[in-house]
Parts: C-alpha cells; sequence; structure tokens
C-alpha cells in the first residue's frame, strides 16, 4: 500500500510527519513510502535523505494514487476531494474546531484519525504526540523567558558581588508545565510551581523546584487530568496565586483542560503588578489563555511586563518536534498494518478511540453529537 508523506504550507507550519529515519520501519511492514518534494525542507530534510531511505520522491500532487496520508496539520477541505474513497489520514485534527472538515472527510469516505485522540493509556504511550508536542512547547517556553529576561536565570557569586537566581512561576505541572520546571531549573532559576492536580506536587518537587500551597480542594478528574473549576474557585485561585506572579521575574503558564476553553489564571491587574522588565509566557495563548491579555502569536506590554503568547510552539523547534511526532504516526500506523496492508481494527480500543470518521460517517461520538448527528 501507498504511504504519502504530504507536504505542508504555512508561516507557522515547519514540522513534518514522517522524517528519513523512520522510513525503513514503515518499508520492513511491507509499506511504499511516497514523499511529495519538499515535504521535509521545514525540518530540515532533503528530499535526498528520504531517497536514501527507501521512500519515493513525488513532484506532483501524490494525493490520488494514495492508500494512507500522513501529515502534521489535517489535510483541507480543497485536498480531501482528491483522496479516493476509504484512504486513511492520520493528522492532528482538532475536530470541535473544524467541524466542516469533519463532514468533508465524512462524505469523501475517508478514514480519518486525530492525533489528539490517542488515549492515554500506557500501550499508546508511543503514540502520544500532544505528549512529545507539549515537551518540546515547555523547553521551549523555558528558553524564551530566559531569553527575554533582562537579568540571569542563575545565582553568581562574583568579584563584582553576587546576583540572586531568576524567580520563575509554572502554572500548570502537566507535561509541558514539567519540562519548563526542568529546563529553568537546569539554567539555575529559583522555581515555584502550581497544579489543581494534588499528584502535580511530588513531580514538580523531584525536579528541584517549589510546590506552591494554596488552601483550596485539589481538582483530580477522569484519567488523572483537571477538572474544569467552578468560576468562584476561578476567582479565589486567582487571587490567592496574584502575590506569587508578582514576585516572579518570569511566569510560564501551561494550564489546560481537555476539550475545554483552556482556564484563566491570572488577571491584567497582576500582570500589571509585576517588576519593570518581567517576562510571562502563555503557553495557552492559542486555545483561550491563561493571562488575561495575551495574544497568540505576538509579544504585548502590559504595565511593565513583556506577556508573550504562544502559536505553534512546536514548529520552533522543527527537528526535534517532526522526529518525536513522526514517531507517533509511525507506531500507530503500525498498529493498523498487517502484511503490508494497512486495515484499522475498531475492536482495538486505541483505533476506536483515535477514529474521527470511517466508511461515510463521523466515528467519533463527542464530534458526531457536537454535528447533531446520531451514532
Ligand atoms: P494538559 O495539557 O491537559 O494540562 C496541563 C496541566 O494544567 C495539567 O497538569 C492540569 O492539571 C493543569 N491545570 C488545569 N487547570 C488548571 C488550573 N486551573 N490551574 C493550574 N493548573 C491547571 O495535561 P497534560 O500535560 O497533557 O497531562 C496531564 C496529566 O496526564 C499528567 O498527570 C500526565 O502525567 C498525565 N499523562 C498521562 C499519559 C499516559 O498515561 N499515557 C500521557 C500524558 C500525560
Amino acid at each position: 500500500m501507498k504511504v504519502l508523506v504530504a507536504r505542508e504550507e504555512g508561516p507557522y507550519e515547519r514540522r513534518v510527519a514522517i522524517v528519513p529515519e523512520l522510513v525503513g520501519r514503515l518499508v520492513d511492514a511491507g509499506l511504499d513510502v511516497v514523499v511529495e518534494a519538499g515535504a521535509g525542507a521545514g525540518a530540515l530534510h532533503d528530499d535526498s535523505a528520504y531517497e536514501a531511505a527507501g521512500a519515493a520522491v513525488t513532484a506532483d500532487e501524490g494525493l490520488a494514487g494514495a492508500d494512507v496520508v500522513l501529515s502534521v496539520q489535517p489535510l483541507d477541505e480543497n485536498r480531501v476531494q482528491h483522496l479516493r474513497r476509504g484512504v486513511v489520514t492520520i493528522s492532528f485534527l482538532p475536530t470541535s474546531q473544524r467541524l466542516a472538515l469533519v463532514r468533508a472527510l465524512r462524505d469523501a469516505g475517508v478514514t480519518a484519525f486525530a492525533m489528539e485522540l490517542v488515549p492515554r493509556i500506557s500501550r499508546a504511550q508511543a503514540m502520544d504526540a500532544l505528549s512529545s508536542q507539549a515537551l518540546v512547547a515547555g523547553y521551549r517556553a523555558a528558553l524564551i523567558a530566559a531569553e527575554r529576561l533582562p537579568r540571569f536565570f542563575p545565582l553568581f557569586m562574583t568579584a563584582a558581588g553576587t546576583v540572586p537566581p531568576a524567580r520563575v512561576l509554572v502554572l500548570g505541572a502537566g507535561v509541558a508545565g514539567l519540562q519548563a520546571i526542568a529546563t529553568a531549573r537546569r539554567l539555575g532559576a529559583q522555581v515555584e510551581a502550581y497544579d489543581v492536580r494534588a499528584a502535580a506536587a511530588e513531580e514538580v518537587r523531584s525536579l528541584g523546584a517549589r510546590f506552591v500551597e494554596l488552601d483550596l480542594p485539589s481538582l483530580e478528574g477522569e484519567g488523572g487530568y483537571a477538572r474544569e473549576m467552578t468560576e468562584e474557585r476561578a476567582r479565589r485561585q486567582r487571587e490567592l496565586l496574584a502575590p506569587y506572579a508578582a514576585a516572579a521575574d518570569a511566569l510560564i503558564t501551561t494550564a489546560a483542560v481537555p476539550g475545554r476553553q483552556a482556564p484563566l489564571l491570572v488577571e491584567h491587574s497582576t500582570i500589571a503588578s509585576m517588576k519593570p522588565g518581567s517576562v510571562v509566557i502563555d503557553l495557552a495563548a492559542e486555545s483561550g489563555g491563561n493571562v488575561d491579555g495575551s495574544r497568540p502569536g505576538e509579544e504585548v506590554t502590559i504595565g511593565r511586563a513583556l506577556v508573550w503568547g504562544a502559536r505553534n510552539v512546536p514548529s520552533l523547534m522543527p527537528v526535534h518536534a517532526s522526529r518525536l511526532y513522526a514517531a507517533n504516526v509511525t507506531e500507530l500506523l503500525l498498529l493498523m498494518t498487517r502484511d503490508g496492508v494497512v486495515a484499522p481494527d475498531f475492536s482495538d480500543e486505541i483505533v476506536d478511540g483515535t477514529c474521527v470518521t470511517h466508511d461515510g460517517a463521523v466515528h467519533h461520538r463527542y464530534t458526531s453529537d457536537l454535528l447533531g448527528e446520531v451514532g
């Protein structure tokens, strides 16, 4: 079967779904890999590297002859029209924000998989693209904070005097937050962190950071995730966190609740009270923002603080973001491949949970409910 690695466009999209070093695994599974010319360029992979790894490179659009299409962003509605019925696509696909595209995939008879929907069970860890990209984003967030801050991160004791370490506050200690903490610690900052899940406290401490204890109940939900807060708790949490934010040199926010808008954690007035030269990195800016006033893809000034709103941060590190994403996609594809044939088995909970459309219907229940469909 022919697996096409699609070329993607756009100033923010610099990742690729398969890197040359993983082509061999697909070829060994009996698949033919075809790469649209230039597909890997944004992640610094030349066409010749794909050819050397055993893939064919096509200068034309390869969709018409493909059995499987791999990409980072989903194909748009125009490109979906070129797919044959029964084609399998694997990409990120934020279904609730892309309902028109979900309809187009359904009507084209495409079997579409969304990497966001990979269940968080231990057997699926190697396919977990949300975690792999959050790792990249968290690391990068700490570096951006260090680079934008007009002072040192580490403690220095010099003949010219002692420089105290920067104080970094991280809100949300999931995959991205823990990586931001670890990176800021490696750079020598003094780090504090808060998360609504009590289980995060131990992980924060194990990285040498201090866990901020607030006089609020823990909010552990299904599958170890956070639950949405009531507006009253959210208000109280913002109030209690305000003095910690005001004392920080750098604030990095990473909080999210699956399937919901990002919670608002920091008020405009709190940012305005931060010290001159403070830096705020809002990794949740694209999904509503943890910080009041942050804007995705922009740097704004609030009071005397610089507020950096994230937009597609993994694409700022396309080499490793692609390498990790490609490994996640490869694992999912190989899970569905037997003897060179890709045949999704819906009795497998990973296949079942990750599929959005199949055989002319919307397979993902939450999305089909959003579309007002039955089943
Ligand atoms: P996420 O991106 O959904 O959220 C990021 C963090 O924000 C979470 O830690 C969450 O608790 C926190 N948060 C939400 N609302 C908040 C608020 N109001 N204030 C402060 N913090 C808030 O989560 P994630 O990083 O993808 O993962 C969260 C959990 O899932 C972690 O325990 C992680 O270890 C676990 N996980 C498990 C698997 C697996 O088993 N395969 C894979 C990945 C993550």
